[in-house]
Protein backbone atom coordinates (compact mmCIF):
# COMPACT_ATOMS: atom_id res chain seq x y z
CA UNK A 1 0.00 0.00 0.00
CA UNK A 2 1.41 3.27 -0.58
CA UNK A 3 1.04 6.59 1.39
CA UNK A 4 -2.62 7.40 1.82
CA UNK A 5 -1.78 10.90 0.60
CA UNK A 6 -3.42 12.21 -2.92
CA UNK A 7 -4.83 15.03 -4.99
CA UNK A 8 -7.37 13.97 -6.71
CA UNK A 9 -8.53 16.23 -9.80
CA UNK A 10 -12.38 16.67 -11.00
CA UNK A 11 -12.40 17.02 -14.86
CA UNK A 12 -16.33 17.85 -14.32
CA UNK A 13 -15.14 20.74 -12.36
CA UNK A 14 -12.80 22.28 -14.57
CA UNK A 15 -15.77 21.85 -17.30
CA UNK A 16 -18.17 24.19 -14.89
CA UNK A 17 -15.76 26.76 -14.23
CA UNK A 18 -14.87 27.44 -17.53
CA UNK A 19 -18.93 27.86 -18.32
CA UNK A 20 -18.74 29.99 -15.46
CA UNK A 21 -16.41 32.20 -17.37
CA UNK A 22 -18.25 31.96 -20.59
CA UNK A 23 -21.12 33.26 -18.89
CA UNK A 24 -19.24 36.24 -17.79
CA UNK A 25 -17.93 37.46 -21.30
CA UNK A 26 -18.21 37.54 -24.53
CA UNK A 27 -14.37 37.85 -25.43
CA UNK A 28 -12.72 34.90 -26.36
CA UNK A 29 -11.11 32.59 -23.51
CA UNK A 30 -7.39 31.60 -23.29
CA UNK A 31 -7.43 29.07 -20.16
CA UNK A 32 -4.18 29.49 -18.12
CA UNK A 33 -2.21 26.44 -17.99
CA UNK A 34 1.53 27.59 -16.39
CA UNK A 35 2.89 25.92 -13.57
CA UNK A 36 1.34 22.51 -14.73
CA UNK A 37 -1.80 23.66 -14.68
CA UNK A 38 -1.75 25.53 -11.34
CA UNK A 39 -0.81 21.60 -10.04
CA UNK A 40 -3.59 19.97 -11.93
CA UNK A 41 -1.64 18.36 -14.59
CA UNK A 42 -0.42 20.19 -18.05
CA UNK A 43 -2.65 17.18 -20.52
CA UNK A 44 -5.68 16.46 -18.66
CA UNK A 45 -6.33 19.81 -17.89
CA UNK A 46 -5.84 21.38 -21.66
CA UNK A 47 -8.59 18.20 -22.65
CA UNK A 48 -11.21 19.52 -19.50
CA UNK A 49 -10.81 22.51 -20.79
CA UNK A 50 -10.74 21.78 -24.44
CA UNK A 51 -13.72 24.03 -25.50
CA UNK A 52 -11.20 27.17 -24.57
CA UNK A 53 -9.93 29.27 -27.16
CA UNK A 54 -6.30 29.69 -26.32
CA UNK A 55 -4.18 28.26 -23.55
CA UNK A 56 -1.59 30.27 -22.13
CA UNK A 57 1.66 28.86 -20.79
CA UNK A 58 5.66 29.44 -20.09
CA UNK A 59 7.43 26.85 -21.23
CA UNK A 60 7.63 26.21 -25.02
CA UNK A 61 8.50 22.35 -24.53
CA UNK A 62 4.70 22.41 -23.19
CA UNK A 63 3.24 24.01 -26.04
CA UNK A 64 5.00 21.83 -28.58
CA UNK A 65 3.71 18.81 -26.79
CA UNK A 66 0.33 20.31 -26.53
CA UNK A 67 0.49 21.10 -30.84
CA UNK A 68 2.01 17.29 -30.92
CA UNK A 69 -0.99 16.09 -28.85
CA UNK A 70 -3.29 17.90 -31.49
CA UNK A 71 -4.73 20.95 -29.78
CA UNK A 72 -5.60 23.52 -32.43
CA UNK A 73 -5.83 26.58 -30.12
CA UNK A 74 -3.86 29.95 -29.84
CA UNK A 75 -0.80 28.83 -27.69
CA UNK A 76 0.67 31.61 -25.78
CA UNK A 77 3.81 31.68 -24.76
CA UNK A 78 3.48 34.10 -21.79
CA UNK A 79 6.98 35.53 -20.71
CA UNK A 80 7.63 34.92 -25.15
CA UNK A 81 11.40 33.91 -25.89
CA UNK A 82 14.05 33.03 -24.19
CA UNK A 83 16.48 32.28 -26.74
CA UNK A 84 16.45 31.75 -30.99
CA UNK A 85 16.12 28.39 -30.63
CA UNK A 86 12.60 28.94 -28.52
CA UNK A 87 11.67 31.38 -31.36
CA UNK A 88 12.86 29.12 -33.94
CA UNK A 89 9.89 26.76 -32.92
CA UNK A 90 6.87 29.01 -33.00
CA UNK A 91 6.40 29.28 -36.69
CA UNK A 92 6.84 25.01 -36.50
CA UNK A 93 4.43 24.68 -34.19
CA UNK A 94 2.13 27.79 -35.03
CA UNK A 95 2.76 29.21 -31.42
CA UNK A 96 1.92 32.92 -30.25
CA UNK A 97 4.55 34.74 -28.29
CA UNK A 98 4.86 37.31 -25.91
CA UNK A 99 7.35 40.14 -26.99
CA UNK A 100 7.71 42.24 -23.76
CA UNK A 101 11.88 43.34 -24.04
CA UNK A 102 14.03 44.93 -26.68
CA UNK A 103 15.62 42.14 -26.44
CA UNK A 104 13.02 40.03 -27.56
CA UNK A 105 12.48 42.53 -30.42
CA UNK A 106 16.20 42.40 -31.28
CA UNK A 107 16.04 37.98 -31.55
CA UNK A 108 13.04 38.60 -33.77
CA UNK A 109 14.84 40.95 -36.32
CA UNK A 110 17.52 37.87 -36.01
CA UNK A 111 14.78 35.62 -37.53
CA UNK A 112 15.73 34.26 -40.46
CA UNK A 113 12.30 32.93 -41.55
CA UNK A 114 9.15 35.38 -43.08
CA UNK A 115 6.34 32.74 -41.71
CA UNK A 116 3.44 34.48 -40.11
CA UNK A 117 4.13 34.56 -36.24
CA UNK A 118 1.30 35.58 -33.82
CA UNK A 119 3.16 38.20 -31.32
CA UNK A 120 1.33 39.46 -28.34
CA UNK A 121 2.89 43.15 -27.62
CA UNK A 122 2.89 43.71 -23.85
CA UNK A 123 2.11 47.14 -22.84
CA UNK A 124 3.75 48.12 -18.68
CA UNK A 125 0.20 50.02 -17.89
CA UNK A 126 1.75 50.36 -14.30
CA UNK A 127 2.45 46.90 -12.67
CA UNK A 128 6.14 47.20 -13.62
CA UNK A 129 6.75 43.95 -13.81
CA UNK A 130 6.72 42.89 -17.74
CA UNK A 131 5.87 45.09 -20.93
CA UNK A 132 7.19 47.98 -22.63
CA UNK A 133 6.24 51.70 -21.41
CA UNK A 134 3.43 53.10 -22.88
CA UNK A 135 5.40 56.13 -25.05
CA UNK A 136 7.42 53.50 -26.43
CA UNK A 137 4.05 51.69 -27.64
CA UNK A 138 4.09 53.59 -31.07
CA UNK A 139 8.02 52.60 -32.15
CA UNK A 140 7.29 49.03 -30.85
CA UNK A 141 3.93 49.04 -32.89
CA UNK A 142 6.03 50.45 -35.64
CA UNK A 143 8.51 47.54 -35.86
CA UNK A 144 6.14 44.94 -35.66
CA UNK A 145 3.84 45.98 -38.19
CA UNK A 146 6.79 46.35 -40.47
CA UNK A 147 8.32 43.25 -39.58
CA UNK A 148 7.95 40.77 -42.70
CA UNK A 149 7.77 37.57 -40.29
CA UNK A 150 4.89 39.27 -37.71
CA UNK A 151 1.29 38.41 -39.09
CA UNK A 152 -0.65 39.80 -36.17
CA UNK A 153 -0.27 41.76 -33.32
CA UNK A 154 -2.59 41.71 -30.47
CA UNK A 155 -2.16 44.41 -27.33
CA UNK A 156 -1.76 43.33 -23.86
CA UNK A 157 -0.99 44.39 -20.57
CA UNK A 158 -1.82 42.73 -16.79
CA UNK A 159 -3.34 44.17 -13.43
CA UNK A 160 -1.66 44.43 -10.16
CA UNK A 161 -4.42 44.47 -8.39
CA UNK A 162 -7.39 42.84 -10.12
CA UNK A 163 -9.37 42.79 -6.57
CA UNK A 164 -10.83 45.41 -6.73
CA UNK A 165 -12.19 47.76 -9.57
CA UNK A 166 -10.82 50.97 -7.90
CA UNK A 167 -6.93 48.96 -8.62
CA UNK A 168 -7.75 48.53 -12.18
CA UNK A 169 -9.36 51.62 -13.48
CA UNK A 170 -5.64 53.64 -13.31
CA UNK A 171 -4.31 51.03 -15.23
CA UNK A 172 -7.51 50.40 -17.59
CA UNK A 173 -7.44 54.43 -18.71
CA UNK A 174 -3.24 53.72 -19.32
CA UNK A 175 -3.85 51.04 -21.73
CA UNK A 176 -6.31 52.40 -23.66
CA UNK A 177 -4.73 55.49 -24.20
CA UNK A 178 -1.20 53.99 -25.29
CA UNK A 179 -2.83 51.62 -27.56
CA UNK A 180 -5.96 53.38 -29.13
CA UNK A 181 -4.26 54.45 -32.61
CA UNK A 182 -4.10 50.85 -33.51
CA UNK A 183 -6.53 48.18 -34.78
CA UNK A 184 -5.66 44.84 -32.73
CA UNK A 185 -7.23 42.68 -30.82
CA UNK A 186 -6.63 43.34 -27.24
CA UNK A 187 -5.85 41.11 -23.85
CA UNK A 188 -6.26 42.68 -20.31
CA UNK A 189 -8.51 40.51 -18.00
CA UNK A 190 -7.39 37.54 -15.51
CA UNK A 191 -9.64 35.99 -13.44
CA UNK A 192 -10.60 39.07 -11.22
CA UNK A 193 -11.05 41.37 -13.88
CA UNK A 194 -13.42 38.89 -15.76
CA UNK A 195 -15.29 38.35 -12.88
CA UNK A 196 -15.55 42.09 -11.70
CA UNK A 197 -14.80 44.37 -14.58
CA UNK A 198 -16.08 43.90 -17.82
CA UNK A 199 -14.42 47.23 -19.49
CA UNK A 200 -11.50 45.27 -19.66
CA UNK A 201 -12.52 42.23 -20.85
CA UNK A 202 -11.38 43.04 -24.80
CA UNK A 203 -10.89 39.84 -27.04
CA UNK A 204 -8.91 37.66 -25.27
CA UNK A 205 -9.58 37.08 -21.30
CA UNK A 206 -6.85 35.10 -19.54
CA UNK A 207 -8.56 33.51 -16.55
CA UNK A 208 -6.57 30.96 -14.21
CA UNK A 209 -7.40 31.00 -10.87
CA UNK A 210 -10.83 30.93 -11.02
CA UNK A 211 -10.82 27.77 -13.87
CA UNK A 212 -9.16 25.72 -10.70
CA UNK A 213 -12.01 26.72 -8.33
CA UNK A 214 -10.91 29.44 -6.07
CA UNK A 215 -11.47 32.92 -6.04
CA UNK A 216 -9.49 35.63 -6.67
CA UNK A 217 -11.15 38.01 -3.66
CA UNK A 218 -10.77 38.44 -0.45
CA UNK A 219 -14.36 39.21 0.07
CA UNK A 220 -16.60 36.64 -1.94
CA UNK A 221 -15.81 33.20 -2.11
CA UNK A 222 -15.17 30.55 -4.43
CA UNK A 223 -18.98 29.00 -3.37
CA UNK A 224 -20.57 32.38 -4.14
CA UNK A 225 -19.10 32.71 -7.22
CA UNK A 226 -20.55 29.30 -8.24
CA UNK A 227 -17.05 27.74 -8.79
CA UNK A 228 -16.21 24.51 -7.99
CA UNK A 229 -12.82 23.02 -5.80
CA UNK A 230 -11.19 21.17 -8.80
CA UNK A 231 -8.14 19.55 -6.26
CA UNK A 232 -9.15 17.35 -3.47
CA UNK A 233 -6.12 16.87 -1.58
CA UNK A 234 -6.77 13.78 1.00
CA UNK A 235 -5.01 11.63 3.25
CA UNK A 236 -5.46 9.51 6.38
CA UNK A 237 -5.20 9.35 10.05
CA UNK A 238 -1.97 7.03 10.56
CA UNK A 239 -1.51 6.89 14.59
CA UNK A 240 -4.03 8.18 17.29
CA UNK A 241 -2.71 9.91 20.63
CA UNK A 242 -4.24 10.59 23.72
CA UNK A 243 -2.51 13.69 25.47
CA UNK A 244 -3.17 14.29 29.21
CA UNK A 245 -3.41 17.88 30.28
CA UNK A 246 -0.13 20.40 30.16
CA UNK A 247 1.36 17.66 27.26
CA UNK A 248 2.30 19.27 24.20
CA UNK A 249 2.53 17.93 20.58
CA UNK A 250 4.90 17.88 17.95
CA UNK A 251 8.26 19.86 16.71
CA UNK A 252 8.77 22.90 19.28
CA UNK A 253 5.77 22.07 21.31
CA UNK A 254 3.96 25.10 20.29
CA UNK A 255 0.48 23.36 21.42
CA UNK A 256 -0.82 22.07 24.30
CA UNK A 257 -3.27 20.53 25.86
CA UNK A 258 -5.45 22.00 28.78
CA UNK A 259 -7.08 18.67 30.02
CA UNK A 260 -7.21 15.03 28.38
CA UNK A 261 -7.63 15.09 25.03
CA UNK A 262 -7.49 12.90 21.73
CA UNK A 263 -5.70 14.07 18.74
CA UNK A 264 -4.90 12.24 14.89
CA UNK A 265 -1.84 12.11 13.18
CA UNK A 266 -1.95 12.73 9.38
CA UNK A 267 0.01 11.82 6.61
CA UNK A 268 0.64 15.17 5.30
CA UNK A 269 3.29 17.74 6.15
CA UNK A 270 5.31 20.12 3.88
CA UNK A 271 7.07 17.67 2.63
CA UNK A 272 3.66 17.26 0.53
CA UNK A 273 3.71 21.01 -0.36
CA UNK A 274 0.98 21.19 2.60
CA UNK A 275 1.65 25.28 4.02
CA UNK A 276 4.20 24.84 7.45
CA UNK A 277 3.05 28.11 8.06
CA UNK A 278 -0.06 26.91 9.14
CA UNK A 279 -0.76 27.52 12.76
CA UNK A 280 -3.39 25.86 15.06
CA UNK A 281 -6.40 26.33 14.29
CA UNK A 282 -6.14 25.72 10.51
CA UNK A 283 -9.26 23.83 9.48
CA UNK A 284 -9.56 20.56 8.13
CA UNK A 285 -12.00 17.42 7.58
CA UNK A 286 -11.90 13.98 9.11
CA UNK A 287 -14.41 11.74 7.85
CA UNK A 288 -16.51 14.81 6.13
CA UNK A 289 -16.30 16.61 9.75
CA UNK A 290 -14.58 19.64 10.64
CA UNK A 291 -11.92 19.95 12.81
CA UNK A 292 -8.88 21.41 13.24
CA UNK A 293 -4.90 21.10 12.63
CA UNK A 294 -2.99 21.46 16.41
CA UNK A 295 0.81 22.23 16.56
CA UNK A 296 3.72 22.89 14.21
CA UNK A 297 3.18 21.04 10.59
CA UNK A 298 6.12 18.61 9.96
CA UNK A 299 7.60 17.06 7.13
CA UNK A 300 5.63 14.24 6.32
CA UNK A 301 2.70 14.78 9.04
CA UNK A 302 0.36 17.43 10.70
CA UNK A 303 -1.75 16.48 14.21
CA UNK A 304 -5.45 16.96 13.84
CA UNK A 305 -7.91 17.44 16.61
CA UNK A 306 -10.59 14.54 17.49
CA UNK A 307 -11.76 16.24 20.15
CA UNK A 308 -15.36 16.02 19.44
CA UNK A 309 -14.61 13.21 16.86
CA UNK A 310 -15.19 10.28 18.81
CA UNK A 311 -15.64 7.71 15.68
CA UNK A 312 -12.24 8.75 14.30
CA UNK A 313 -9.57 6.05 14.16
CA UNK A 314 -6.76 5.39 11.82
CA UNK A 315 -7.64 5.00 8.92
CA UNK A 316 -10.36 7.56 8.72
CA UNK A 317 -10.01 9.82 5.72
CA UNK A 318 -9.09 12.68 6.02
CA UNK A 319 -9.25 15.98 3.41
CA UNK A 320 -7.00 19.05 3.61
CA UNK A 321 -8.71 21.15 1.17
CA UNK A 322 -11.38 20.85 -1.97
CA UNK A 323 -14.51 19.73 -2.09
CA UNK A 324 -16.15 20.11 1.14
CA UNK A 325 -12.93 22.13 2.79
CA UNK A 326 -12.52 25.92 0.43
CA UNK A 327 -8.50 25.83 -0.48
CA UNK A 328 -9.26 30.19 0.15
CA UNK A 329 -9.63 29.51 3.60
CA UNK A 330 -6.96 26.98 4.58
CA UNK A 331 -4.83 29.67 2.52
CA UNK A 332 -5.53 32.11 4.60
CA UNK A 333 -4.94 29.96 7.38
CA UNK A 334 -1.53 29.64 6.95
CA UNK A 335 -0.82 33.63 5.52
CA UNK A 336 -0.56 32.52 1.61
CA UNK A 337 -3.09 32.18 -1.73
CA UNK A 338 -4.49 29.26 -3.00
CA UNK A 339 -2.34 29.81 -6.01
CA UNK A 340 0.87 28.63 -3.91
CA UNK A 341 -1.01 25.65 -2.59
CA UNK A 342 -1.78 24.67 -5.74
CA UNK A 343 1.77 25.18 -7.43
CA UNK A 344 3.75 23.99 -4.39
CA UNK A 345 2.05 20.19 -4.10
CA UNK A 346 5.20 18.10 -4.24
CA UNK A 347 6.36 15.25 -6.83
CA UNK A 348 5.65 12.71 -4.31
CA UNK A 349 1.86 13.31 -3.98
CA UNK A 350 -0.09 11.05 -6.57
CA UNK A 351 -2.53 13.43 -8.98
CA UNK A 352 -5.22 11.35 -9.91
CA UNK A 353 -8.74 11.83 -11.42
C1 LIG B 1 -1.05 33.93 -14.39
C2 LIG B 1 -1.55 34.96 -15.34
C3 LIG B 1 -2.94 35.12 -15.56
C4 LIG B 1 -3.99 34.35 -14.77
O1 LIG B 1 -4.22 35.01 -13.55
P1 LIG B 1 -5.33 34.46 -12.50
O2 LIG B 1 -5.27 35.44 -11.39
O3 LIG B 1 -4.87 33.10 -12.10
O4 LIG B 1 -6.62 34.45 -13.23
C5 LIG B 1 -3.33 36.00 -16.55
N1 LIG B 1 -2.43 36.72 -17.25
C6 LIG B 1 -1.10 36.61 -17.03
C7 LIG B 1 -0.17 37.45 -17.83
C8 LIG B 1 -0.63 35.75 -16.07
O5 LIG B 1 0.70 35.66 -15.86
Amino acid sequence: MPRPIQARIDLSALEHNLQVARRSTSARIMAVIKANAYGHGLLRTASALNAAEGFALLDVRDAVRLREMGFRQTLLLLEGCFSADDMALLAAHELACVVHTPQQLAMLDAYPRREGLQVWLKVNSGMNRLGFAPQDVPAVMGRLKAHPAVREVTLMTHFASAGEAAGMAGQLECFNHAVAPYRAARSLANSAALLRFPQAHGDWVRPGIMLYGSSPFDDTSAEQLGLKPVMTLTSEIIAVQQLRAGECIGYGGTFCADAAMRIGIVACGYGDGYPRHAATGTPVLVDGQRTRTLGRVSMDMLCVDLGALSGAEVGSSVTLWGAGLSIDEVARAAGTISYELLCVLTARVPVVE
